[in-house]
């Protein structure tokens, strides 16, 4: 196998045409469309997507002679394009406490994701709660008091192995009484047995909605921008466990770039309220389209 170019998506076309860098020239022909719906498809766009995004980029410059400067901007202003109505920050709610059940799969770093976003919203002056709603996994149940401690928020726990709804049900009690603006709630990632888990997260919005009927408020679902495509049948599994209302993707800081947000972008429309570009209680971010699809064309 050759080495990959690097330079991203772009290079790759135009290093098959004449010529270096920015001064090289091709034709939009049909083997340069068919060349490019490869490369995004192989960016874990979806084909969908890609031959969409393609053909989009043909219209009114099919047969033109582009350089690559212009291919490179016709190609971001498109993903752009797709991505600008899912770039949508968490919503706040004058409601108190605002809960947000965070779901996804073990490893996709739902804890990272709460203590930063709880640092973030402390830094905003909310008042926020956390429970350790994976009571199962002794070490999520530390590694969120760690950020609890580093983001100065409160960390709700409960003993190995008990209820994660009787957990979710004291916290929303701690959580009103307080008056907190903010209630996050950690929760299992076990997708091994989906049955039991579809059943432990109904059980703890269950619970939640007899203190507050509208709660939870927002369901994040967290990806790990380096499983590429399996992000796709995540959004379709959690979707069938949790009324997911939004989505954060972490770990873009690498050398993943995310492609595959276009196709879930494209597929289902729920937000990205933020992407996680590193292990620092600092390094969350608002998704920003423009950003995101120059980073991804290279
Ligand atoms: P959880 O099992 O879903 O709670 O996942 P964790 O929050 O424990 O994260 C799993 C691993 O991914 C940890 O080593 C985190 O430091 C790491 N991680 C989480 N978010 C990011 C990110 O945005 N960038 C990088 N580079 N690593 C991350």
């Amino acid at each position: 196998a050759e080495a990959k170019p690097s330079g991203g998506l772009l290079g790759r076309i135009m290093g098959r045409s004449q010529g270096e860098g920015a001064v090289a020239r091709r034709v939009l022909d049909d083997e340069m469309l068919e060349q490019l719906e490869e490369l995004l498809i192989a960016s874990d766009m979806g084909v969908d997507t890609a031959l969409r995004v393609t053909s989009n980029i043909a219209e009114g410059r099919f047969g033109k002679r582009l350089s690559s400067l212009e291919i490179k901007q016709a190609l971001a202003s498109e993903i752009a394009r797709v991505m600008e109505p899912v770039a949508r920050p968490l919503p706040l709610y004058p409601k108190k406490p605002q809960v947000v059940l965070v779901v996804g799969v073990n490893g996709s770093g739902k804890t990272t994701t709460i203590g930063k976003l709880a640092s973030q919203f402390k830094a905003a002056g909310k008042q926020v709660v956390i429970a350790a709603g994976d009571t199962f996994r002794a070490a999520a149940v530390e590694q969120l008091q760690v950020w609890g401690e580093r983001a100065n928020v409160p960390v709700l726990t409960a003993p190995e192995g008990s209820d994660p709804a009787s957990l979710a049900f004291d916290a929303m009690t701690k959580a009103q009484a307080d008056g907190a603006d903010l209630l996050m709630i950690d929760t299992a990632g076990r997708l091994q047995n989906r049955q039991d888990l579809m059943e432990e997260l109904a059980k703890i919005v269950r619970v939640i909605r007899k203190k507050d009927p509208d709660a939870p408020h927002n369901t994040l679902l967290v990806l790990d921008a380096t499983t590429g495509q399996n992000a796709l049948s995540q959004v379709e599994t959690f979707r069938k466990l949790a009324d997911v209302s939004g989505l954060v993707m972490t770990k873009l800081d690498g050398t993943a770039k995310g492609g595959v947000l276009v196709a879930l972008a494209d597929k289902f429309g729920l937000p990205i309220h933020a992407i996680g570009v590193g292990e620092q209680i600092e390094d969350l971010a608002p998704f920003d389209p423009e950003e995101f699809a120059a980073a991804l064309t290279g």
